[in-house]
């Protein structure tokens, strides 16, 4: 196989058939005899839907098919390539067009179609010379049952077969087929000699008594055991699948998801299954794999969007766990509409703010959707691009993951999933910028995707960094095109999903994740650079055909003069802030919008709402509470259950231990001779701690301070010593004395600062 990268890599799946879009009328109703709405192309074709799904979980794969020399043809091979998928056995005959189907569900489910497969360019895939050369480097062919459209393409399909038996190498099999095309000449015999020559036999239910002689499922099995096929799995929709081999019969349930369109799912089913068992996985494993395949598949609407990687199966997988349904409607807008009336509401001299927290912390996250839930209020939660993204980031999650995380702590405290804002900062080549522009840019595209197929409703987009080549810092008009390019996949996606997306543009200059300066020097925005920056964003998005997502720009990102350095920080002043953000005067149904603002005072925080930074950002602080809160309670630990194993290590002691081992996300950002590095490391405002309370260690030191200190109550005059800031309440009974409680206690402390700044001056 020649992967993505160039690389060779022995034995790969192949495939052979159709690839085709799909244009897909938007409501219901009977057939095409009248104009209506429709939307696509969306890529598709079963083969193609298959192979793309292989793509996704990084097995090497190619697909021999032939398209024409047109938009559909791009639509799809470009999102192949993307998945990874070897597109060199694709021919392109420019004397056809590139497959078609026009799609409509009926009110009862069932769908009329309109084809152009057998006479498009499909219709005339042969094997190549490129053909013959993938084949060669393959060890595993499927077929669909749907891919068999002529007696030529018939005969390539068993040469093909042929080629692989003889170099060792796997069959599986599809039917794939609708009634009416069981009667074209030739093919039964082709199906049938399709199920003698394969290993592994797919059918939906209806299928797999089509080409026996026996009637019943278990007589039809063992015909087909008989034939020498040594794997079945029969595909039950929602029902599930069921499994056969000569030893064993097992079921697989199906996942319960909310089904938004079935297209797909037995191809992405039948992808998964095959990829897991040429890995040597289990049949259990293969088999429940392939249905979160399945069911994934049917949450998206769209025949190829729903094909997923193994971090999303296995995120789907937990989050079935934890009784999520994914495919439930995302937020709804009511909830996100908030991020629109904060303009209104200060053009209407009622100001309000809102709390962004900023943060992957659990217990920070818990703490907000506590908080969040006692105030009444939405809760804002924002993710940036370097910590969440298709490739992980930093926190391992991508967009979906930290939905399902944020939601599986939501649905632990009891709070409404409606009422979660997910955010997403910085989307764009940033992660990347090491890249060339148009690669970093076409990964950032996958990131807009990602994340507004996750369900995020703010969407701040930031193409200001150069990539490789490139200054630091780039022009306007190139900045805004850049942000367009991904504001176009971002509404594409919003259309699709049915969300309602708000977007903030500009960027401070600081890079995402903090300063690097000891010592806080905060210039504030020159009042014209958000007026240029707005203009021509405008201008742009207006000519890129995006004029309508412009009402949905609520704010600029800019500097109002609010920072904070290891030990000090930089506190708000309207004052100093006052031509900036004057110049909100020019821009109606703008806000501005602060990276952070962490450790200002409640006036400081009070005079941003009314000044119009009403978003109000907080992350380093919040986990900056929370370390004190598991420190004192580590003291405390020590006092009234002492550790009795000598090797076990103090809380400040692990924490020491991990940020020496991986110094990468503290190093850079402190500066001075060791003993004053080993206090940063601990108590800086910067808070670069803040990256190691994930580690394996870490967690379960935690863990462990919370199992000594579990069913005990503190008592008083400790929490006095080591955790005064709790002592009042302690005593006077209104604050339980519970070590868990009390560290989400401190995050919502600071927390209940920023939602009294939040609330309307009285
Ligand atoms: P198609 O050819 O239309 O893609 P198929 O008949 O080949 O469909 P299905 O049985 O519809 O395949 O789907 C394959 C698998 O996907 C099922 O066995 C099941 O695990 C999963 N699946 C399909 N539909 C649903 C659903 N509504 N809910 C949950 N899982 C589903
Ligand atoms: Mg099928």
């Amino acid at each position: 196989m020649v992967m993505a990268d160039g690389k060779v890599t022995p034995g790969g799946i192949v495939t052979i058939g159709e690839i085709l879009v799909e244009i897909m009328a938007t409501e219901p109703g009977l057939g095409f005899r009248e104009a209506i709405g429709l939307v696509g192309p969306f890529p598709s074709g079963a083969t193609a839907i298959f192979i793309d799904q292989v793509g996704k979980l990084g097995f090497p794969c190619g697909i021999v098919s032939c398209v024409g020399e047109d938009d559909f043809a791009t639509v799809n091979v470009e999102r192949l390539a993307r998945d990874g998928v070897d597109v060199s056995a694709i021919a392109v005959d420019p004397s056809y067009a590139t497959g078609s189907a026009f799609v409509r569900y009926r009110p009862n489910g069932d769908r009329d179609f309109v084809y152009n497969i057998r006479h498009s360019a499909s219709g005339q895939t042969q094997l190549t010379e490129a053909a013959l050369a993938l084949l060669r480097r393959s060890s595993h062919l499927h077929i669909m049952g749907s891919s068999l459209a002529s007696p030529r393409i018939i005969a390539e399909t068993k040469a093909a077969i042929v080629m692989i038996k003889e170099q060792g190498g796997s069959i599986s099999f599809d039917p794939n087929i609708r009634k009416e095309m069981l009667g074209a000449p030739g093919m039964r015999e082709a199906l049938t000699y399709m199920l003698g020559a394969c290993d592994i036999f797919l059918p939906s239910g209806h299928e797999l008594t089509l080409l026996t002689e026996s009637k019943s499922e278990g007589g039809a099995v063992a015909e087909i055991l008989g034939l020498g096929v040594s794997a079945i799995v029969i595909k039950h929709g929602a029902e599930g699948a069921a499994y056969h081999d000569g030893r064993e019969h097992r079921r697989q349930p199906a996942f319960a998801v909310n089904e938004v369109d079935p297209t797909g799912a037995g191809d992405c089913f039948g992808a998964t299954f095959i990829t897991c068992r040429l890995q040597g996985r289990s049949v259990s494993e293969c088999l429940r794999y392939a249905a979160a395949s399945g069911a994934l598949a049917v949450t998206r609407k769209g025949p190829m969007e729903g094909t997923a990687t193994f971090a999303e199966l296995d995120g789907f997988i937990l989050s079935q766990r934890r009784g999520l349904v994914p495919g439930a409607p995302a937020p709804t807008p009511s909830g996100a509409d908030i991020l629109a009336e904060l303009a209104t509401a200060r053009a209407a001299g009622q100001p309000f703010g809102i709390t962004s927290v900023c943060s992957a912390n659990p217990f920070v996250i818990e703490a907000a959707l506590l908080q969040a839930k006692e105030d009444g209020t939405p809760a804002l939660i924002e993710a940036t691009c370097n910590q969440v993204n298709q490739h992980g980031g930093y926190t391992g999650m991508t967009a979906a993951d930290f939905r399902d995380f944020v939601f599986g702590i939501a649905q632990d405290v009891g709070f409404p999933r409606a009422r979660i804002i997910l955010g997403g900062d910085h989307l764009g080549p940033n992660p990347w910028k090491s890249l060339p522009a148009e690669e970093a840019m076409a990964e950032a595209e996958i990131m807009v995707e990602d994340f507004l197929r996750a369900g995020f409703l703010k969407i701040h987009l930031d193409c200001s960094m150069g990539c490789a080549g490139e200054p630091v810092a780039l022009a306007d008009a190139e900045v805004a095109s850049r942000a367009a390019r991904l504001a176009a996949v971002a509404e594409r996606v919003a259309a699709q999903v049915g969300t309602k997306p708000y977007y903030i543009i500009g960027t401070e200059v600081p890079a995402p994740g903090g300063t690097v300066e000891a010592v806080p020097e905060t210039e504030v925005t020159d009042p014209e650079a958000p007026l240029t920056t707005y203009a021509i964003h405008r201008q742009v998005f207006t000519e890129q055909g995006l004029g309508r997502m412009l009402g949905r720009v609520i704010a600029l990102v800019v500097q109002p003069g609010v920072e904070h350095g290891n030990e000090s920080v930089t506190r708000y002043s309207s004052a100093a802030a006052r031509a900036l953000t004057g110049a909100l005067a020019h821009l109606p149904g703008l806000i501005f919008e602060a990276h952070a603002t962490d450790y200002q005072t409640a006036e400081a925080l009070a005079d941003l709402v009314r000044d119009g930074l009403p978003i109000l950002k907080v992350g380093p602080s919040l986990t900056f509470a929370l370390r004190e809160a598991l420190y004192g309670l580590d003291e405390i630990a020590a006092v009234i259950a002492p550790e009795i194993d000598p090797e076990v290590l103090g809380l400040a002691e692990v924490m020491e231990q991990q940020m020496m081992l991986k110094p990468q996300y503290w190093r850079s950002h402190y500066h001075g001779n060791p003993a004053a590095l080993r206090i940063l490391r601990h108590y800086s405002y910067s808070d670069r701690i803040r990256y190691y309370w994930p580690e394996p260690e870490a967690v379960t030191a935690v863990d462990r301070l919370f199992a000594r200190l579990d069913g005990v109550t503190i008592p008083e005059p400790l929490i006095s010593q080591y955790l005064p800031r709790f002592y009042t309440r302690v005593a006077a009974g209104t604050l339980p004395a519970t070590a868990r409680g009390l560290a989400i206690e401190a995050v919502r402390d600071v927390l209940r600062i920023y939602a009294a700044a939040c609330r309307p001056a009285a």
